[in-house]
């Protein structure tokens, strides 16, 4: 190792992925074996030998598309083991009322998971695969896509390591894509205007097997259990703006009268939230588009870095994953590297716009008490219930199947312009309409553009 930045020979590895998060280790998972050693490069110390985690509990959802990762990789059973499987989610809304809703029609569940558990599954599974290695304390100051090389800074100074391909794998202020915007990449990069808590819930006062949320419509708290019984808890609120928002807590002084008068339920159920409240750090939330993914044969980004979204979905990670999963096989059916990272990022783009879109949009479903459904809303509930296998709910097919979400978003869309057509063609009273006239009424196939054919019901 020298410190003026020279080559330093290093076994040069086949593929060099930037950041040993979640996605940069299941990459490697997925790689290693079909495509040669894989170097991890992470600025962190090793998490394992942290102890206490750094005091967080944060807790993430596994859909299918995480399981079908884990389970190609051989870590589904063990992963299993240290999850929690949730069936539905119970809003507590402002007026003491309770609504339960279940997350599929046909009961299946979700998985809650600590994300330190499972990052450091990851890493051990990574470690003990012949061709990874993971090294820690290595930032990744800049890439080379040409040579293509990463210049790394450690304790000892700066070397410059080349390899064949970098996988930036470094999360939403990733330094990996920088590379690709000097060669013109355009990436936005968005604080969103809301910022969270992660807040302990000890065990014993909600039902340990469901979600919970209260929304206020001005800040939403959510708890996801713990195997232990306790629960995660995340509070959302504002970042800026007039009361109630971080803003406008003061440095936090005000923060727990703000809480007692948004979630009055709460302060009895978790004693030491001001304490709470004033040591725990408020983390932002950074949303990333970039409309570029790859460059020629030597560089593509994955996971946040390239498609950094709202949590309210819960589907970053396992989105990340399944970018891991399409471009093995992006460069198993490709003729050659480059046309293999050409597939993967027209295959992945539209797909991630979607999710980041959805994920926005449902922290206003998610935060909001519910109040009286449009006719719009209404029909759409019928819909859903009379053709269950035509209008699968958005959230369920997001969550159960493996479908391109930008298809989802397509077909969600697609229904909302058949419910307005509907309610154009019909007048509001469909919406009460029997079922019998309200199935004669909407054609079949459902071929949903606004150019109806009308089935002539009556
Ligand atoms: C509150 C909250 C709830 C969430 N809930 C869910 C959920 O339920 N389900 C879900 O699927 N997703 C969820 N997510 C999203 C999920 O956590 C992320 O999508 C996922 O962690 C992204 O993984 P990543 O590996 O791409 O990035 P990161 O986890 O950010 O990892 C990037 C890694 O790169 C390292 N790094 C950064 N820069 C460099 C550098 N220059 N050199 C070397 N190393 C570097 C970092 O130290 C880090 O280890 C949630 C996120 C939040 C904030």
């Amino acid at each position: 190792m020298n410190g003026n930045g020279t080559d330093r020979t290093d076994g040069n590895p086949e593929t060099v992925i930037v950041g040993a998060g979640l996605v940069g280790a299941v990459t490697a998972l997925y790689l290693a074996p079909r495509y040669g050693p894989v170097t991890l490069l992470e600025k962190r110390a090793d998490p394992r030998r942290e102890p206490g985690g750094q005091g967080r509990s944060l807790v993430v959802m596994l859909s299918a598309r995480g399981w079908r990762a884990l389970s190609d990789l051989g870590l589904a059973d063990d992963v299993r083991r240290i999850c929690v499987p949730l069936h539905a989610r119970c809003g507590h809304l402002p007026d003491g009322r309770t609504r339960m809703t279940p997350y599929g029609r046909d009961g299946q569940p979700i998985w809650a998971v600590e994300r330190r558990r499972l990052h450091h599954m990851l890493l051990d599974a990574a470690e003990a695969t012949p061709g990874v290695r993971i090294r820690f304390g290595q930032r990744v100051r800049s890439v080379d896509l040409d040579e293509p090389a990463v210049l790394v800074e450690d304790r000892h100074g700066t070397h410059r390591l080349t390899c064949r391909r970098i996988l930036g794998c470094d999360g939403a202020h990733s330094a990996a894509r920088a590379a690709l915007e000097a060669r013109g990449a355009r990436a936005e990069v968005r604080t969103l205007d809301l910022a969270y808590q992660e807040i302990d819930v000890p065990a014993g006062r909600l039902d340990p097997t469901i979600t919970h949320f209260w929304p206020t419509g001005k800040a939403m708290f959510a708890a996801h259990p713990l195997p232990s019984g306790k629960l995660s808890g995340s509070l959302f609120m504002r970042l800026d703006g007039p009361a109630p928002s971080y803003a406008a807590a003061r440095g936090g002084q005000d923060l727990p009268e703000m809480f007692t008068a948004l979630f009055p339920e709460l302060t009895g159920i978790i004693p030491d939230i001001a304490e709470q409240l004033a040591a725990k750090a408020v983390s932002t939330l950074t949303a990333v588009r970039c409309d570029r993914w790859v460059w020629r044969d030597t560089f593509a980004l994955l996971g946040d870095s390239c498609h950094a979204m709202a949590p309210f979905m819960g589907h970053g990670m396992n989105c990340g994953f399944e970018d891991a999963r399409v471009l093995v096989d992006c460069l198993d059916a490709a003729a050659d590297g480059a046309a293999g990272l050409a597939a993967y990022e027209k295959s992945r783009t539209e797909d991630a716009d979607a999710i980041s879109l959805l994920s926005y949009r449902h922290y206003f479903t998610m935060a909001n008490p519910p109040r009286e459904q449009t006719a719009e809303e209404v029909l759409r509930g019928r819909l859903t219930a009379l053709f269950p296998d035509r209008f699968v709910p958005l959230y369920e097919r997001c969550a159960f199947t493996e479908e391109s979400y930008a298809s989802i978003l397509r077909d969600d869309q697609r229904l909302d312009r058949l419910v307005a057509d509907l309610l154009a063609r019909h007048g509001t009273e469909l919406v009460s309409a029997p079922d019998d006239r309200l199935r004669a009424c909407t054609p079949s196939p459902i071929s949903t553009t606004a150019t109806l054919e009308d089935p002539g019901c009556s």
